[in-house]
C-alpha cells in the first residue's frame, strides 16, 4: 500500500532505537524526509547511519526533551533543516520510577512525568504552528497499554501515558477540520531496549536467564498477550506509519492498541 507521504516532512523522537527507529525506516521507505531525534548525539548519529537513507532525506538532531528550552531549540533546528513539519511522531519515553506507590518519591514522579507527559505536550506546542500551516498534518503519540490497564509497580509511567491519551483526544478535537489529525498507538511488551532492561532486571531478581524471565513475565504479568511472545518494534511501527499516512484520512482521536490482546477489554 502506498502511504501517500512522498515529500512530506517528519520528526521522529526516540529515534535511536526501538519503535521510533523502525518508524523512521518506514517513513523514509515511503518517500518522506525524516528528522531523527534522540538524546545522545553519538548513538543518534549511528542510528541515522544504520538507516542508510537517500541523500538529503534524513537529518538528525540530538535533544534531551526534559526541558522546554531544549524542545524549543529542537524546533528551531528542525525548522532550519526541513521547514514546517507535516508529521510528528513522539516515541521518546522512559519506564521511569518503578516500585509500589510508597516506594516512589517526588523526584521519581517528576522525572517520569516530565519525559513521558510534559515532553509530548511541549513538542506539540513547539511544532503546532508549522503543522497547522500546511493544511495537512499528522501527530502520533506512543502511549501504552498501561494508560488504560495500570500496573501498580509503575504508576508514574501509567499516569503519564493516561495523560497522553487524554491530551491527544482533546487535541484531536481542535485542529481536525484544518487537516491536522491526532492519534495514539498503545503497545505492550515490545522487544526494544526498554523491555530488554526490564527483563534483565527481572532475571537478576528471580535468579533466572533473560529468556526465562520473559517467559515467566508473560505467564504471570501479561496473561492476555495471546501470541505468547514479545512484539517486534516493526509490528508497532507499521501501525504508527499508517496513522502518519494519507490513507488514515478519516482516523482522528483514536488509540490503536498493538498488544496482542494484553488489555483485557476490547
Ligand atoms: P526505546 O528505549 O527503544 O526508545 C525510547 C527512546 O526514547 C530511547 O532511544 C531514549 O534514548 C529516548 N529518550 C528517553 N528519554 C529521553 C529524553 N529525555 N530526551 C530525548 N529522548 C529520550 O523504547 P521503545 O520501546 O522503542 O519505546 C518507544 C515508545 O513506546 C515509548 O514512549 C514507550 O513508552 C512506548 N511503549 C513501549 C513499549 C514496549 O514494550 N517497548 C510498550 C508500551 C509503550
Amino acid at each position: 500500500m502506498d502511504l501517500g507521504i512522498t515529500g512530506r516532512t517528519a520528526l521522529v523522537t526516540g529515534g535511536d532505537s526501538g519503535i521510533g527507529w523502525e518508524t523512521a525506516r518506514i517513513l523514509l521507505d515511503e518517500g518522506a524526509t525524516v528528522v531523527l531525534s534522540d538524546q545522545d548525539a553519538d548513538s543518534l548519529a549511528e542510528a541515522a547511519a544504520r538507516l542508510d537513507a537517500p541523500e538529503g532525506r534524513l537529518h538528525h538532531v540530538a535533544a534531551d526533551l526534559s526541558t522546554d528550552e531544549a524542545v524549543k531549540e529542537l524546533a528551531a533546528s528542525v525548522t532550519d533543516l526541513v521547514g514546517d513539519l507535516d508529521i510528528l511522531v513522539q516515541s521518546a519515553g522512559i519506564t521511569g520510577a518503578q516500585g509500589l506507590f510508597h516506594e516512589i518519591d517526588d523526584e521519581g514522579w517528576t522525572t517520569t512525568l516530565t519525559v513521558d507527559l510534559l515532553a509530548p505536550i511541549r513538542l506539540t506546542r513547539a511544532f503546532l504552528p508549522g503543522l497547522r500551516r500546511g493544511g495537512w498534518g499528522r501527530i502520533v503519540y506512543l502511549a501504552s497499554e498501561d494508560a488504560v490497564q495500570p500496573y501498580d509497580d509503575e504508576l508514574p509511567y501509567c499516569a503519564a501515558k493516561a495523560g497522553v491519551l487524554a491530551f491527544a483526544k482533546g487535541l484531536s478535537r481542535t485542529y481536525a477540520e484544518e487537516g491536522l489529525l491526532v492519534n495514539c498507538v498503545s503497545p505492550a511488551f515490545i522487544k526494544t531496549p526498554m523491555t530488554d532492561a526490564m527483563m534483565e532486571k527481572r532475571s537478576k531478581e528471580i535468579g533466572s536467564s533473560v529468556d526465562e524471565a520473559i517467559e515467566s513475565f508473560l505467564d504471570e504479568e501479561r496473561p492476555y498477550m495471546e501470541l505468547g511472545r514479545r512484539g517486534l518494534p516493526e509490528e508497532v511501527a507499521s501501525v504508527v506509519a499508517f496513522l502518519c499516512s494519507d490513507r488514515a484520512s478519516f482516523v482522528n482521536g483514536s488509540n490503536y492498541r498493538v498488544d496482542s490482546g494484553s488489555v483485557a477489554t476490547i
